[in-house]
């Protein structure tokens, strides 16, 4: 059960609301948004039936919500949620969105030639990670403050959204001063303290879906993000660990449909990360819009040979054409825009 208050509810109304359910055995998961605060209960949920609840002051809608991530569900919202970000781009709309950029953030130079290609190619979105998350610790971390610092240059310079990832709780400040999106990677889908920290402020954020993470434990993590305040989130199917040794990983397509159906977030789909091979990386994207998702992530670079983090599975700017053209047809044929 969850309480969804008026916008005009006051402290008191809530104090009132959360002392009444205490005297019942219930505790009170109360999570302010921006534009309205709702209570979750954690205890005996029968024992809620004693009361009206829906009468009490500052009260809008009283909900049953059977699924266990209740904010994320569909049974929650039932619209989709549209994320609203600068330069007119949105994510959850009719038109689908397209991150692309680099797999890190290399150079000033090497970020805005390929910021103003892509850009001229639709992309709204730019991409380059600071803090890279890598197998082996003798491998690139990426470039810290320095690489945030060139992405926002160049993200003002061309006029284009910026995303990149926050690894740890001690750098959520530092990339939500520089960046428009926070990405949670793979890696840190059930980091609990992260999920925490990134739910407490005010910048929309991708979550990645874990390389074992089921589609339950998945959108079980972004209620982390929702019960902490932060409503404008996004989740990204990433490939996930198979048997399968012929790809990096084995892009669930089926996670898809299946998120859309249980979740009103919108759905990106990282078919670079999800194959490992720039071979296969149109395909991915193609399957990921005829099934539905609102975003595609892409990584690109103008010379993938010499490429930091990813090479291999970095598309050259006219391979990265040749996607776009190919997509949007795909996009026409299930009723969307790119
Ligand atoms: C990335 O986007 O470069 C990345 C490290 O992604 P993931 O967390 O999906 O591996
Ligand atoms: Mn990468």
């Amino acid at each position: 059960m969850i309480v969804i208050l008026r916008p005009d509810a006051t402290e008191a109304n809530i104090q009132h609301i959360v002392e009444r359910t205490a005297k019942l055995g219930l505790k009170a998961n109360i999570s302010r948004g921006v534009e309205r605060t709702v209570i979750g209960f954690i205890g005996p949920e029968d024992a809620l039936r004693a009361i009206p609840l829906e009468v009490f002051p500052g009260v809008d809608q009283v909900m049953q919500v059977l699924a266990p991530y209740r904010l994320v569900s569909r049974e929650f919202k039932k619209e989709n949620t549209i994320i609203k970000l600068p330069y007119n781009t949105t994510v959850g709309g009719t038109k689908i969105a397209v991150m692309a950029g680099p797999c890190s953030v290399e150079s000033y130079e090497g970020m805005l030639s390929i910021a103003k290609k892509v850009k001229a190619l639709g992309v709204n979105i730019l991409r380059g990670g600071a803090f890279k998350p890598r197998t082996s610790p003798y491998d690139f971390q990426g470039m810290g403050e320095e690489g945030l610092k060139i992405l926002q240059a160049v993200g003002k310079e061309v006029g284009i959204c910026t995303i990149s990832e926050v690894m740890d709780t001690r750098q959520v400040e530092l990339l939500a001063k520089y960046v428009d999106i926070l990405q949670i990677g793979a890696r840190n889908m059930q980091n609990f303290s992260l999920l925490k920290e990134v739910g407490i402020i005010k910048k929309p954020v991708m979550l990645k879906r874990g390389m074992s993470g089921t589609i339950k434990e998945w959108l079980m993590s972004a209620e982390y993000l929702l019960a902490n305040g932060n409503y404008d989130v996004m989740l990204c199917e990433r490939g996930i660990r198979t048997f399968e040794t012929a790809t990096r990983n084995t892009l669930d397509i089926n996670a898809v449909p299946v998120a859309k159906r249980l979740s009103h977030l919108p759905v990106v789909v990282d078919p670079s990360h999800g194959t490992g091979s720039w071979e296969y990386v149109a395909a991915g994207a193609r399957a990921g819009i005829a099934a539905g998702c609102d975003a595609l992530m892409i990584e690109v670079h103008e010379n993938p040979e010499e490429a930091f983090s990813d090479g291999a599975q970095s598309l050259m700017p006219d391979k990265f054409q040749e996607l776009m053209v190919s997509c949007k047809r795909v996009a026409l044929a299930v009723d969307r825009d790119l």
